[in-house]
């Protein structure tokens, strides 16, 4: 690397260094500052960005790093033998390395980079399909699922003659276990099950949920693109044999997603995909294939995507060292829940009795009014929410054939964005109504 490079690199590293150990004490204001895309004002309005179930805003240092890795330190990974390659696999590498820790796998063979959790989903259900699933099998998942975990299993399913098993939810967003339990029988081969539902944001108790399944010798993948963002997430002790998240949901670039898996399954699972770096020797007769993680990535990885997983999961460590972050989180599911519990006609999906099973998100209803209606007039007084089927059109319809309206927080959101929802809200409803 010559000077002027390695200098940019240390400096990148070295205010990410600064940077991490300040975020455990910084306020919220200070944590804001790191996000470009909060600074913006939208139709002369300051952006409050509830819209992070969809995807995160990146902060400064993944930024930084991104840029670096697209500029100075761009060459293609683990193949040749220049200087820029060496480095650039040697960054790829250390982003695996930051998921690995992040999530307590046992090793960096168990960490497969992919394009996002639906390329992670329907990796695990397109190889298992091909020795596991036959005719007459069940795949059980739950009724909360995204389509990415019922869509890649339908598919799998339909190659074969198995079929769904269907896991319902109950009024508070809840699964249960007994259930569960009952349904778990001989001709289910896999459970596949979200962390946290995009539309109830309530934590499922994934851990028992993997004994219970385990105790019949049936192996659980988890949908972790939420469950990862907002929970500490240590795949040894939840003991699920995969977890599939995305990057650009917690601080990382577009194009990035993980799949972790036991080193057992994926070994017993053939190749999703056949191309360059996943092979071991090719002939026309006969290929061989790479050694896990290698084996699952076929062709040429979003490389710089994936070296910035080593600063968003960085961000993300520490933030949840911070203390006020984690206060501010439980005021706000508390002053959300019990506002929009004030509000007439208003329904929330997904309240558990126990608030410290709700994460900061909350899908509703509200009577008389359509909830894309009331997102738009919500997007004009700067706020940004989600609304519609999300994803998830079983478990919306279950409720309401208009969709729903969803506001998800981050860490860097503040309760006086909480405060301004409420407030736009209630004003678009009278609007509306
Ligand atoms: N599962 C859940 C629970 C999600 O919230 C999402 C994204 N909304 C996905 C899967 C799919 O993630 P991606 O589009 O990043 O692949």
């Amino acid at each position: 690397m010559d000077f002027w490079i390695k200098y940019k690199v240390c400096f990148a590293i070295f205010a990410r260094y600064c940077k991490q150990y300040n975020l455990e004490m910084e306020t919220i204001d200070q944590i804001r500052a790191d996000f470009p895309a909060l600074q913006r004002k939208v139709y002369g309005k300051q952006l409050i960005y509830f819209d992070n179930a969809a995807t995160s805003q990146k902060p400064l240092s993944v930024l930084t790093m991104q840029e670096m890795m697209s500029g100075e330190v761009n060459a293609n990974i683990h193949r040749a033998v220049h200087k820029l390659s060496a480095e650039a696999t040697d960054f790829y590498e250390k982003g695996r390395e930051a998921v690995r820790s992040f999530i307590n796998a046992p090793s960096r063979e168990n960490i497969i980079f992919t394009s996002g959790a639906t390329a992670s989903l329907n990796l695990v259900a397109s190889s298992f399909v091909y020795k596991h699933l036959g005719k007459g099998d069940k795949v059980l998942i739950s009724e909360a699922e995204h389509h990415s975990n019922i869509v890649s299993w339908q598919l799998a399913c339909e190659r074969v003659g198995a079929s769904l098993a269907v896991l319902p939810v109950d009024d508070r967003g809840e699964i249960s276990l007994d259930k569960l339990e009952q349904m778990l029988n001989k001709n289910v081969k896999i459970v596949a099950i979200t962390h946290i539902s995009n539309v109830l944001g309530v934590i499922n108790p994934i851990k028992e949920v993997v004994t219970i399944a385990h105790a019949k010798g049936i192996p659980v993948v988890v949908d972790g693109a939420q469950g990862v963002v907002h929970c500490a997430v240590d795949v040894q002790d939840l003991d699920c044999d995969c977890y599939a998240f995305s990057g650009h949901k917690i601080y990382a670039p577009t194009g990035t997603g993980i799949l972790y898996g036991k080193k057992n399954f994926l070994e017993d699972l053939p190749p999703y995909m056949g191309g360059g770096d996943m092979v071991d020797t090719v002939t026309f007769e006969k290929t061989t294939y790479a050694e896990l993680p290698l084996k699952f990535e076929a062709g040429t990885p979003n490389f710089a995507a994936a070296a910035c997983y080593a600063p968003a999961l960085e961000y993300a460590a520490q933030l949840r060292l911070n203390t006020e972050v984690q206060e501010n989180e439980r005021k706000q599911v508390a002053y959300l829940k019990r506002e929009l519990d004030m509000i007439d006609g208003v329904r929330i999906y997904g309240m558990p009795e126990d608030l410290n099973k709700k994460i900061p998100l909350f899908s509703i209803t509200v009577e008389g009014v359509h909830p894309t209606d009331l997102a738009q007039l919500l997007d004009t007084m700067g706020i940004a929410v989600r609304s519609g089927l999300m994803c998830a059109e079983p478990l919306i319809r279950k409720y309401s054939d208009n969709g729903m309206l969803r506001a998800s927080l981050a860490p860097y959101n503040t309760m006086e964005e909480a405060e301004k929802f409420i407030t736009g809200v209630k004003k678009g409803i009278s609007i509306l109504k």
